[in-house]
């Protein structure tokens, strides 16, 4: 199994100690990696710039121009979401770099890859860079793949909603986007109504989840809609915005999932299509943050003995049931389920 590692040390200078999403999450999770022997059996993979011609077909000019002028002195964009000297092209790094990896799997040069990447993206609009996202990573890299006639499916396990990825595939089905989320929370989109719109309708999947809910509620949803969707759909590659805050022990979080959740997605997605790159999203509990990484790297080089100690105590409620019988009700119309 050949997995790509896409990292570099330039991801770490965009960078603000006193905020939760800083490079303290990749120099943890490097570290685990490396002290695990898991770098060792990857394939590393270079960055590469992504061009301003390429970000403006997802990102207007002006969201592109304010990281830019951003960039000349170090700013915020908006109370949650800072740009230091140099971010500019660290973001475009990521971007640029995600779009490779696909590219490589995709060709089968690479079974699959996981994209160590910051700053994260599934916030950032086709307007507006917010949510600690200047630009949308994984949607560049799903809107320049369509392009070439592929199918993308974007599955995103972040606690929160990635209303950026959203909004960019609303009106498409080239490109189909699931969400498992909290809700209510940041940033207030996913409810289980909003399936997309025109030529788009169907190819939006929410799961907005109560307060607590765990791996037996998620398992559950994920069989009853999420695969079935995906397998219908046929994607030529499935890229997994891996977002870690939605662990019990994160501080931005609210759900209860534990680390065995991570691979768990992989090893079923993996059965509908083998072409997997993850890229990550959030997660801001260094030491669970890099434990569920190395988890969900384990489950991409094949390990099936990935499970590790990490339960918590989560009691099925009624809500799951109403959430799938509503989801099966509107969508329905668009997939078998
Ligand atoms: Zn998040």
């Amino acid at each position: 199994m050949k997995t790509l590692l896409l990292y570099s040390e330039k991801f770490l200078l965009h960078n603000n100690d006193s905020h939760p999403e800083n490079a303290n999450r990749l120099i943890h999770t490097i570290n685990l990696l490396k002290s695990s022997g898991i770098y060792d059996i990857l394939s590393s993979i270079d960055p590469q710039l992504i061009s301003y011609e390429d970000l403006s077909e997802v990102h207007s000019p002006d969201m592109i121009d304010r990281v830019i002028e951003a960039d000349k002195t170090g700013d915020w964009l908006d109370l949650d979401t800072y740009v230091c000297k140099g971010s500019y092209d660290i973001a475009r790094l990521a971007a640029g770099g995600l779009y490779k990896v696909c590219k490589e799997v995709i060709q089968g040069k690479a079974d699959n890859g996981f994209a160590l990447v910051r700053p994260p993206g599934h916030h950032a609009t086709s307007t507006r860079s917010m949510g600690f996202c200047l630009f949308n990573n994984v949607a560049l890299a799903a809107h320049h793949l369509s392009k070439e006639n592929k199918r993308i499916l974007i599955f995103d396990h972040d606690v929160h909603h990635g209303n950026g990825t959203q909004e960019i595939f609303y009106g498409r089905d080239d490109v189909l986007y699931q969400s498992i989320h909290l809700f209510p929370h940041y940033p207030g989109t996913g409810k289980v109504d909003e399936i997309g719109e025109k030529h788009g309708r169907g190819f939006t999947v929410n799961a907005p989840l109560t307060h607590g809910i765990g791996d037996e509620v998620v398992k559950e949803i994920m069989s009853e809609i999420m695969f079935p969707i995906a397998e219908q759909f046929k994607p030529d590659l499935i890229i997994i915005s891996a977002g870690f805050d939605s662990h019990h022990a994160d501080m931005l979080g609210g759900l209860s999932l534990t680390a065995n959740i991570y691979p768990w997605f992989v090893e079923n997605f993996r059965k509908i299509q083998p072409r997997i790159v993850c890229s990550l999203e959030g997660g801001y509990n260094y030491e669970w943050l890099s434990k569920c990484i190395a988890l969900e790297i384990k489950s991409l080089l094949g390990e099936k003995d990935y499970e590790i100690n990490d339960e918590i105590y989560e009691e099925k409620n009624e809500y799951s049931d109403r959430l799938i019988r509503n989801l099966r009700k509107l969508l329905g119309e668009y997939w078998s389920l």
